[in-house]
């Protein structure tokens, strides 16, 4: 049985980015991957770098979670700050780009609900601007004359998952990380110190594991007896052929559900939490129904991509949890066994939850304070 201080389980953003951090700074660290690196969420996200909170889940869950989820967005804060610096550290362009985000109004309901939701937002340092008709129109042409107004958040951008990830990875092995893909956790004894992991290449001996495994951390968690409320939610994103740069925001909508921004290659990347079809054996497919929902939507919103022709449409599991806080920290009850599960924005996530995740691995003390933000913190 293979020996080594910690084993992360989960080769997506999360794990990759600890397993780098851990191997660094000295840990002897393996990672175990069910199937390729970086192929899940991770890698198939739509590379939004979200800082304010999502409206509809403003209108839905209403201002009282709004202000109990608010401290959250530092951890976003200081994430983006990260992804501002990660592409020089693993020496690939990651296109990296904060132009800010914008919710577009059609409605006056909508811009009280925007104004009402950008003073939580501000409570905690992030600035959104609440712009009207023709500041809208001033930095933003290329919206449909239905708009009246939006909040216009300068801290949001955009990332490439594609590139990420790998370089990542890359960035583990040269610092001596051990990672293997293709190999599936399938079982989880003892406690701190004394940890075995098994797995179809055999067993790994632990003195401390982290939980990385996104949307199926939970199945990994009961391994322990841990239970934990987070779970797996299908999405569909769907990206146009390039055009001429056009779209230079994330660009959201008050009016339903919409993300949407151009990729560097001039493809608008187009999602906001549609849902694909779960087929046998939890496969996933494109649902056409909300397929055509998105683009209509899109459509609405920067009337040019009407004519633009969709050329992918791509699914994947989200990781999930009901009240959007994350689960980082030392599991409670089973000392040395951690979770790093940072749901729905956990690309944007990923570097601050992997920093703080290795720093308390390593009996540091996390490079944010985790109260107010982690369920495990409270
Ligand atoms: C379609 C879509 C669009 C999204 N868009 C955005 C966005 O624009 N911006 C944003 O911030 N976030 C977005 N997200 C969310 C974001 O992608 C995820 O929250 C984030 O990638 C989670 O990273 P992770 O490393 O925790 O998990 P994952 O990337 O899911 O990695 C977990 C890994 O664990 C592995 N694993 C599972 N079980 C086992 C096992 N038994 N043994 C070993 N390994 C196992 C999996 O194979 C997987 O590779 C989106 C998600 C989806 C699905």
């Amino acid at each position: 049985m293979t020996r080594v201080d910690v084993v992360v389980i989960g080769g997506g953003i999360v794990g990759l980015m600890t397993a780098w951090f851990l191997a660094r700074e000295g840990t002897r660290v393996v990672l175990l991957e069910a199937g390729d690196l970086g192929a899940q969420a991770s890698g198939a996200n739509a590379g939004s770098l979200h800082l304010q909170i999502q409206y509809p889940e403003f209108v839905n869950y209403g201002e009282g979670w709004a202000r109990a989820y608010a401290p959250t967005l530092r951890f976003l804060q200081q994430s983006i700050a990260m992804w501002q610096a990660l592409g020089a550290e693993v020496d690939e362009d990651l296109d990296v780009k904060l132009g800010g985000g914008i919710v577009v109004a059609t409605e006056p309901s909508q811009m009280r609900l925007i104004e009402a939701k950008a003073k939580v937002e501000s409570s905690v340092g992030v600035t959104t601007e609440i712009l009207d008709r023709d500041g809208l129109r001033a930095i933003a042409p290329y919206l449909s004359d239905d708009a009246i107004g939006g909040g216009f958040c300068p801290g949001e951008g955009k990332a490439n998952p594609l590139r990420a990830t790998p370089a990542i990875a890359r960035a583990a092995v040269a610092a001596g990380a051990i990672l293997y893909s293709e190999t599936p956790v399938t079982g989880l004894s003892g406690k701190a110190g004394a940890f075995e992991v098994m797995t179809p290449r055999g067993g790994f001996h632990a003195e401390k594991i982290i939980n990385t495994a996104g949307a199926k951390a939970a199945e990994i968690a009961a391994m322990l007896g841990v239970q934990i409320d987070l779970g797996g939610f299908p999405l569909q994103v769907t990206v146009t052929e390039p055009i001429a740069p056009l779209i230079p925001h994330l660009i959201y909508s008050a009016a339903g559900k919409l993300s949407l921004k151009q990729a560097a290659n001039g493809g608008c990347i187009i999602g906001g939490g549609w849902a694909a079809d779960v087929r046998g054996h939890g496969g996933l497919a494109t649902n056409p129904v909300n397929f055509a929902g998105n683009m209509a939507m899109a459509a609405g919103v920067v009337p040019r991509l009407a004519q633009a022709r969709t050329i992918r449409s791509w699914t994947a599991w989200v990781n999930g949890t009901p009240d959007w806080r994350p689960i980082i920290g030392e599991a409670r009850g089973v000392p040395g066994f951690y979770l790093a599960l940072f749901p729905w924005v956990g690309f944007t996530a990923g570097p601050m939850t992997a920093r703080v995740i290795a720093d308390l691995v390593m009996g540091h003390s996390p490079a944010m304070n985790m109260t107010g933000i982690s369920v495990l913190a409270d």
